[in-house]
């Protein structure tokens, strides 16, 4: 219909004259130009193509995004793709410190003398085959009043392992942290930590068939697995009160998500005994009488496992 109108038709070779004077200046020697559109018009488009063999690119888009939903699930520690977990304080003026792959002969004792000065309880995952080795460990540790978690027997990543295969990690950690407290029966884990913190959907089946009855999960980690500073750890730990700063739903329930910080940290190391942990020593002996004097409130990972969240 445009190309009808007398506007058009006086149009359209203004503009033809005017492309070829632009050409001729820009480009000497080419006679002709062509749009990026010209070049298009007269090919099949993508979306053409797409409507001929699009199934595939779909099927490959949506294996794609359960994958990467998958892969969310297994490691991102505050998902419950694959059942319950706690990765929150139930409120942000609540600090749970944690303590992964001990025990260890030359660290554990030094941070149990440094909580107590606090009065400060907190959770130990310990490694079964660690607690076989250091049992006088374990019992100071329950004799101190903190909690014992199950961290499995060897360590293994148990995200591709069958559930009967969990299952024994989970119960023979389980039977060495017992034997070290000498059957002592109310210092018995009853939440397990999965190593490196991933986990699959085989992972509630072998939970339930050892009795246990949760699974810990942290808001946040500080990398304090490997040997620096104690400034940088210092520096990290600066993130456990940022959550009081964050305004409180209003309206609703206050859900475990806007509670407080549970804090990943390792007394030991996962591959031998006797890791040098001297600077998460040293970042604790900073932090702990601030975050007294700054109104927080400690808890255990055992105070935080609600009905609600254990035993599904
Ligand atoms: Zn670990």
């Amino acid at each position: 219909m445009t190309k009808s109108t007398p506007e058009g038709t006086r149009h359209r070779p203004r503009c033809r004259n005017l492309r070829r004077e632009f050409t001729a200046k820009r480009y000497p020697g080419v006679t002709r130009i062509f749009a990026p559109q010209m070049l298009l018009r007269d090919q099949p488009s993508a979306c053409e193509n797409a409507r001929v063999n699009a199934w595939p690119l779909y099927a490959a888009s949506a294996a794609g995004a359960c994958a990467g939903i998958a892969a969310w699930g297994a490691v991102s520690a505050t998902s419950e793709l694959f059942g319950p977990t706690l990765h929150h304080t139930l409120d942000a003026s609540q600090i749970a410190l944690t303590f992964d792959d001990g025990p260890n002969p030359a660290f554990t004792s030094q941070l149990l003398n440094l909580l107590e000065r606090h009065q400060i309880q907190a959770t130990f995952f310990l490694v079964g085959r660690f607690a076989h080795a250091c049992p006088e460990l374990v019992r100071e540790i329950a004799d101190r009043g903190h909690n014992i978690g199950n961290h499995t027997e060897t360590h293994l990543n148990l995200t591709f392992l069958p559930v009967w295969r969990i299952a024994d990690e989970l119960r023979a950690c389980q039977d060495s942290i017992l034997r070290a407290l000498g059957f002592e029966r109310d210092a018995t884990p009853v939440l397990m930590r999965p190593p490196f913190g991933y986990r699959g959907p085989q992972l509630w089946p072998a939970i339930r068939s050892v009795g246990l009855r949760g699974v810990a999960m942290w808001s946040l980690k500080c990398y304090d697995w490997k040997v620096q500073p104690a400034e940088r750890l210092i520096k990290r730990l600066e993130r456990v009160g940022e959550r009081r700063l964050l305004p409180k739903p209003a309206g609703i329930e206050e859900k475990s998500h806007h509670g407080g910080d549970i804090v990943l940290l390792h007394d030991g190391d996962a591959r031998a005994l006797g890791a040098d942990r001297r600077h998460v020593l040293a970042a604790l002996e900073y932090w702990l009488p601030r975050w007294r004097d700054a109104g927080f409130e400690f808890v255990t990972m055992n105070q935080l496992a609600a009905p609600a969240i254990v035993g599904r």
